[in-house]
């Protein structure tokens, strides 16, 4: 059984169809993360009406630019996410980007954000989700003054360096169908060690010209089971192991 922990299945046209293929390649489980005022309420509906969707709730750090109004909602969705906090099972997509978001001025906005995350995870004793695209030094920096349970890092693209740091701290680090062309990603599989690895689609972001789902994850097991040497069986077991030690609220 494999588990897609971060997938955002509120932005599917046909999620019946989506949720069916993942079924006939045995994903059991799949976490959607929502990332955006509108996508919060929504997140929570899908968990409830699928058994095997698992909400996680947070703010996407590039809704500080698609949203002009997210600085006005902010206490709100903080209040939203406390409320809902007995049904989801970590706090995210949250994180910081400096590499889609050039326009500087809105950094301090975007951390002002994820600050109030970091402290609503340590609050209710949640493992977060992080996006870190061109952030990575920033986000590392300030990760060690929260008490938080277990960090993800998703789809790590950044520099050697601060992967040593997140592999030396014990994050987890979610591996996306991009390993298929992507040097850097077949590199985080290299270092990370078998115990912090998970599964995930980012779904449903496109994968060169292929709509990305929680079906991929088959081939990014397989795709991982090369590069460690280890077969997809035992693979498979490892990283269901690690998924059940870092989101224990999905069990
Ligand atoms: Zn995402």
């Amino acid at each position: 059984m494999l588990i897609d922990v971060h997938c955002h299945t509120n932005l599917y046209l046909e999620l019946d169809k989506v949720l069916e293929e993942a079924k006939k390649v045995n994903i059991e489980k799949i976490i959607s993360v929502g990332m955006s005022n509108l996508g919060l309420e929504r997140t929570i509906e899908i968990a409830h009406k699928y058994k095997m969707i698992y909400p996680a709730l947070g703010i996407h750090p590039e809704e500080t630019l698609m949203n002009k109004n997210i600085e006005n909602q902010l206490d709100n969705i903080l209040e939203f996410i406390f409320q809902n906090s007995n049904k989801i099972c970590a706090i995210g997509e949250i994180g910081l980007d400096h590499h889609f978001i050039k326009d500087k001025n809105i950094y301090p906005l975007q951390e002002k954000i994820f600050l109030d995350m970091l402290d609503l995870a340590q609050k209710l004793n949640l493992p977060v989700n992080l996006h870190t695209k061109g952030a990575e030094q920033e986000i590392f920096e300030i990760l060690p003054s929260f008490t938080i349970p277990n960090v993800n890092i998703h789809w790590y693209s950044g520099p050697d360096k601060y992967l040593k740091f997140g592999i030396e701290r014990g994050y987890y680090f979610s591996i996306t169908p991009a390993i298929s062309y992507s040097p850097v990603i077949k590199k985080v599989v290299e270092l990370v060690d078998l115990n912090h690895l998970l599964l995930e689609s980012d779904g449903p972001v496109n994968y060169s010209g292929k709509v990305g789902s929680p079906s991929m994850i088959r081939n990014v097991l397989a795709a991982i089971s090369s590069i460690k040497n280890i077969s997809k069986k035992e693979l498979e077991e490892k990283i269901y192991q690690n998924t059940k030690i870092i989101f224990p609220k999905l069990f």
